[in-house]
């Protein structure tokens, strides 16, 4: 079974993210669980607790079918000590928020080195918060997501994952949350059958597939390696259709939140329509067990 949704807004409550998804016909669902343009939130009151974890249970919605989206100011790699301690402090209150809202799984970019520490140095770094954030908060699994590569912006390639998971004490609570439309426009070819195969045999090879705790599944305005992130609608950009069906008829990618953040809200209902009903369709199992 597959959790399919999109990113939807919490505004006015994070409970209504949850009604938002329900309306249309999300199984899956990201969020922020505070303001993404913020460093401080004031903490969540019992009654946003309650009310949220009550919507979820009223809609159907368990702990792995929600991945909440980290702040876009954290950097967990930064090259300066007052910026990482702000990142740091910032990125253990969203992990308390999200044990206090019963969830899971929360996905995050890896961070950047602004031109002032090399690549290795970043992604120690970010290999070392980790193993702050986890030391400091449990229950929730912290969801590496893969990058376009735009700026100075480390997680583009596979082996950057790796990298950062080998520095992790506490395997089993890390994972990875693959976007297509980054990995696209990183050098990560999904365009035909094949490509898709090969692209994830290698994520197998290199990172390994029990890693996966989620996707955001965009297509890209931009040419394959074109390390420019802007995600398309399903099927209107570069990859086109073959990824998304190939995605839905693999078992592989069950149960885990596969996220829009594609650019028209007012399609998502239909997109999501599009990927359950691609479920369906016959797989070709030769194909699919090259790997
Ligand atoms: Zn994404
Ligand atoms: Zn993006």
């Amino acid at each position: 079974m597959k959790y399919i949704g999109a990113h939807m807004s919490a505004a006015g409550g994070l409970h209504l993210a949850i009604e938002r998804a329900a309306q249309i016909e999300a199984t899956a669902l990201s969020l922020f669980v505070k303001n993404q343009r913020k460093w401080h939130s004031p903490p969540l009151t019992a009654e946003q607790i309650d009310l949220f974890r009550y919507t979820c249970e009223k809609k159907k919605f368990n702990a792995f079918q929600i991945i909440p989206h980290s702040s876009y100011l954290i950097n967990l790699g930064h090259p300066t000590k007052e910026g990482l301690k702000k990142s740091r402090v910032s990125f253990i209150n969203e992990v308390i928020r999200c044990h206090q809202l019963g969830l899971k799984l929360i996905n995050f970019h890896p961070g950047s080195h602004l031109n002032q520490i090399t690549e290795k140095h970043c992604l120690e770094r970010i290999s070392e918060s980790i193993n702050i954030i986890l030391d400091r908060t449990r229950g929730v699994t912290l969801v590496i997501e893969n990058t376009a590569g735009q700026g100075s912006n480390l997680g583009f390639s596979f082996e950057h994952l790796a990298g950062i998971i080998k520095g992790v004490e506490d395997k089993s609570r890390v994972g990875v949350c693959i976007d297509t439309c980054h990995a696209f426009a990183a050098g990560y070819d999904f365009r035909t059958e094949r490509a898709c195969i090969e692209t994830f045999m290698n994520f197998h090879r290199i990172v390994g597939l029990h890693y996966l705790r989620g996707m955001h599944i965009n297509d890209s305005k931009n040419e394959l390696g074109s390390r420019i992130d802007r995600h398309e609608s399903l099927g209107k950009g570069r990859i086109g259709q073959v990824l998304f069906s190939w995605l839905m008829q693999d078992s592989r990618f069950d149960k885990i939140p596969m996220i829009l953040e594609t650019i028209n809200p007012a399609l998502w209902k239909h997109e999501i329509f599009w990927l359950k009903s691609e479920q369906l369709l016959t797989r070709n199992n030769a194909i699919l067990s090259c790997f």
